[in-house]
């Protein structure tokens, strides 16, 4: 048992069970012992691997997307460039270097992040040196100047709320004590809510659909673009997709609280209805293979695979598939765009 499990258990007892939402702020977030400040999350030896971890593709064609929509919004002479959630930074340094002989295009930035976690921004200043990045409080301090943001295996992190239906209406989904351990209880008054076509099982993230409206009226207002790859659905599936991950294995959710990442899919169709309530301008969401796909990811493989040897080669083309193909990350992983209402093309996008 951890300390944090400990803390956990005596706000349970103190206040009754609390919400899955709660309980995932508590575990990754608790400003001495949470995940996200204790833990060692990204990489290989850290708890999972991401895309831009796996791959200097990745990062880079993410650079050139939002090099063009800077060119698609008229090169505006200052804009945001703003990552929610950069991990090791790696994303972006790969996409600093990819977008650097685009003329004007880091003259014109001011390099924003959004990081909770005071470890990983220590990591994300090393890696962006050159670039001074400024952190930003909340979304509600963007300058008033265009954005353009990019969000990978962010939204993934945020906690959810879960409900299940009973013949006596919506319960929410809670964590209690049970014996010596936690379990998941359902409240004892049904919650009132309005989901009649739901299937008997919903998931929501609060906090995910408030900064993506954020994001979307501040596109709508001072112009820009936006782009949110994640693990996540379309439909809601009507599935628990809660799930702890610990040195690349599936484990329990409601031990070692502070040891394991906690995510919960992404539903992309809230927060496109979110993106499109604000006023600013949806793509369609498709999968993370047919993205690269359509900026070039197999030109730049090819392109890498030309100055290394055979063994490089054959490394570059098992991240190539690791990222595309539809058995690995290809169709899981999604991508939703948004820009500002004036622009249709996304690229990428079809
Ligand atoms: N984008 C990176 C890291 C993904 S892990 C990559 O692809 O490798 C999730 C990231 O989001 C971490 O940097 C984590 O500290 C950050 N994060 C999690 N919850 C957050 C919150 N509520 N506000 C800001 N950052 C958060």
């Amino acid at each position: 048992m951890t300390y944090l499990d400990g803390l956990i258990r005596e706000t349970i007892r103190a206040e009754g069970p609390i919400s899955v939402a709660r309980f995932m702020q508590m575990a990754l977030q608790n400003p001495d012992y949470g995940y996200y400040v204790t833990g060692n999350p990204i990489g290989a030896e850290g708890d999972f691997i991401t895309s831009p971890e796996i791959s200097q593709m990745f990062g880079e064609l993410i650079g050139l997307w939002s090099a063009q929509m800077w060119l698609e919004l008229g090169s505006p002479s200052e804009f945001t460039l703003l990552e929610l959630g950069p991990g090791r930074g790696t994303l972006m340094a790969d996409a600093l270097r990819a977008s650097a002989r685009v003329t004007g295009f880091h003259a014109a930035m001011r390099l924003c992040l959004l990081e909770t976690s005071d470890k990983l921004r220590a990591q994300q200043r090393r890696a962006l040196t050159p670039f001074k990045p400024h952190y930003l409080a909340g979304l509600s301090d963007l300058p008033p100047i265009p954005v353009i943001a990019v969000a990978n295996e962010f939204f993934d992190a945020l906690p959810v709320h879960q409900y299940r239906r009973t013949p006596e209406g919506w319960r929410e989904v809670l964590v209690g004590i049970e014996g010596e351990g936690l379990s998941f209880q359902l409240s004892a008054q049904p919650v009132p809510l309005p989901l009649p076509e739901a299937p008997d099982f919903y998931e929501v993230s609060p906090l995910a659909l408030s900064l993506v409206q954020q994001l979307a009226a501040h596109i709508a207002k001072h112009q820009g673009a936006g782009l949110i790859v994640d693990y996540g659905y379309q439909t809601p599936s009507g599935h628990d997709t809660l799930q702890a991950v610990q040195a690349h294995r599936s484990v329990d959710p409601l031990e070692g609280a502070g040891t394991r990442d906690l995510t919960a899919h992404v539903d992309f169709s809230a927060l496109r209805l979110a993106v499109e309530k604000q006023g600013a301008f949806p793509s369609a969401v498709i999968g993370q293979g047919d993205f690269l796909r359509s900026l070039g990811i197999d030109i730049r493989a090819r392109q890498l695979k030309m100055s290394c040897g055979l063994d490089g080669a054959y490394k570059i083309e098992a991240e190539l598939s690791r990222l595309t193909d539809e058995r690995q990350m290809g169709s899981l992983f999604k991508a939703l765009a948004f820009s500002s209402p004036q622009i249709k093309d996304i690229p990428g996008f079809p």
